[in-house]
Formats: structure tokens, C-alpha cells, sequence
């Protein structure tokens, strides 16, 4: 039988209406109820508690999902309402409940760490991303190609917070991604790399947009041809830096004790934003990666 799909177990004795009406209650097709409990209820006259205790009180129905991953065996998981129903289609579980109850009794002292892992491995064998929409699935392929929260942040999610992160929190749900957080604010966004394998995906590793710049330049005192420059030094930059057209840059030049100068170039849309805003959508300082990379 093709997944989704219902057992529903009749009570002994009840009359054909009641088991008609539990089941038009749980019709499903591709996934999908076909008489929402508002139309019914307002189709046979009855309130929501009431429709809601007929249901309960004459059947017991166990909605099938998929395989185990473990032993094959169809997982089936109990429900009492639509609504809740809806939630588990998404297959949040991967193993059936045998399967499941044995795992947490044989893995007791592996941490909750790896766990996380292992449903990360199952979401893979799953193939769940074949589960998605084509807009979760697009958010999903960006997660990878990025594979940087900050810059994800930039080139994403912060265009529309609300609507990003409802896709994201579905794929952790999925455990298609793992939304690391730490004091409630999000650290990483974590992927397995055998993930971007299957997908197909390369991560973008070495590509980074970074929006302000800061470098440290010695003065050349033994210059010998008009032609040399008065301050030089050789910089390799571990990321590529892009300098965006169509943005206003403040860009300055510092003179230290030393003679040396100090170079640097801020778009002027953050020189008025003080240290109060979500530092998430702002863009991030490379002075930190410069300063690190001078000799
Ligand atoms: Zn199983």
C-alpha cells in the first residue's frame, strides 16, 4: 500500500452512521484530508468536541508513514485527531517503534550529541529531501551551497526572516540540517557533508562576501626609483572579498607613529548602526581576519 495511508478499527456495535461519518473523517489522499473537520461538522450538525469524542470513542486509527529504516516494517503511529495526523506525516521518526525502543535501550549511554547524528544519517538514507517543496527544497540547496550562517543570513534569510525560518525550522524537524543554538541565539546552521554528496551540491567553501575592509600598510623607506610605491606589502587573503556595486563606501586612511598607514573601507549604511541592533543581519568586520594575516 502506498504511504500515507490509515487502519482505522471500528468499535464492535456501532451503527452505520457513526462509521461513515469517522470515515469521511479520515479520508486521505496523496497525504492529504479531504473532509476537513469544519466542513464536516458543520455538514452533520455537531460541535468539535463532539465530533472529536464520536472519533475517539468508537475507533482506534494508526497512520503508516513509511519503512523502518531499521527493519523495514511499515511505522505506524497512532492518532486520535486530523490535526495531529498532519504533524506526523511529515515522518519526523525514522524507525518504527520497536526498532526505536530497542535503539534507546541498547545506545542508553550514547550522548544526546550523537543521536542528533544518527537522525541526521537516517534523514540521508531517507532521501527526505525528496519529501520537500520546490521552495523548501531551494532554501535546502542555498543551506548547503553557502554552508556559512553568517553569509546565509545576508544572502537569505534576512530578505524575509519570518518566511525563512519557518522552511528551516521544518528541515531541522527533518533532521535534514541540525540549527545549533546556543543561549537561544542560532550559532551554526550543521549539515552532514555526506548530505551535499547525495544532493549533488558543492558547498561554496571558499567564497565569502564580506562587506568591510581594514589592512595595515608599512612605508617603504628605501625607495630607489620614483616608480616604487611609498607603502607596500605583500596580502593573501584566505577568502574572496566582494565589493558590491551600487553601495556607498566610506573608505579611509589612518597615518601611524610608525609611518605606516592603516587602509580601510566601511559601507556608509553601517557607520550609524550602534552595537544594540541583532548582529546577525549585520554585515560581518574582516578586520579580525586581516589583523591576523599581518607579519
Ligand atoms: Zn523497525
Amino acid at each position: 500500500m502506498k504511504y500515507p495511508y490509515l487502519k482505522i478499527d471500528f468499535k464492535e456495535n456501532i451503527d452505520e452512521g457513526t462509521i461513515a461519518i469517522i470515515s469521511r473523517y479520515w479520508e486521505l489522499k496523496d497525504g492529504v484530508f479531504i473532509n476537513s473537520p469544519t466542513a464536516l461538522r458543520s455538514e452533520i450538525k455537531i460541535t468539535q468536541p463532539k465530533l472529536n469524542s464520536v472519533v475517539k470513542d468508537n475507533s482506534q486509527t494508526v497512520l503508516y508513514i513509511e519503512d523502518c529504516v531499521e527493519c523495514g516494517n511499515p511505522i505506524g503511529i497512532e492518532v486520535t485527531t486530523q490535526s495531529t495526523a498532519k504533524k506526523k506525516l511529515e515522518n519526523t521518526r525514522f524507525q518504527c517503534l520497536d526498532c526505536q525502543t530497542k535503539f534507546n535501550q541498547e545506545n542508553k549511554e550514547i550522548p544526546a550529541e550523537n543521536k542528533k547524528i544518527h537522525r541526521l544519517e537516517y534523514a540521508i538514507k531517507y532521501r527526505m529531501w525528496n519529501k520537500l517543496t520546490r521552495e523548501e527544497l531551494a532554501v535546502l540547496n542555498k543551506i548547503i551551497e553557502v554552508d556559512n550562517y553568517k553569509n546565509l543570513n545576508k544572502e537569505l534569510i534576512q530578505s524575509n526572516p519570518n518566511y525563512y525560518w519557518l522552511i528551516i525550522e521544518k528541515l531541522n524537524r527533518l533532521s535534514l540540517i541540525d540549527v545549533q543554538r546556543e543561549d537561544n541565539y542560532v550559532k551554526t546552521i550543521y549539515f552532514l557533508p555526506e548530505l551535499a554528496v547525495a544532493m549533488q551540491i558543492n558547498p561554496r567553501k571558499n567564497i565569502s562576501v564580506e562587506s568591510s575592509l581594514n589592512f595595515h600598510l608599512p612605508k617603504r623607506f628605501n625607495n630607489t626609483k620614483k616608480t616604487q610605491p611609498d607603502f607596500s606589502k605583500i596580502i593573501e587573503f584566505d577568502s574572496d572579498i566582494i565589493i558590491k556595486a551600487g553601495t556607498r563606501y566610506f573608505c579611509s586612511v589612518w597615518i601611524n607613529s610608525d609611518g605606516s598607514i592603516n587602509f580601510g573601507m566601511k559601507p556608509t549604511s553601517e557607520l550609524d548602526v550602534n552595537n544594540n541592533g541583532n548582529k546577525d543581519y549585520e554585515p560581518k568586520h574582516i578586520a579580525e581576519i586581516i589583523r591576523k594575516m599581518r607579519d
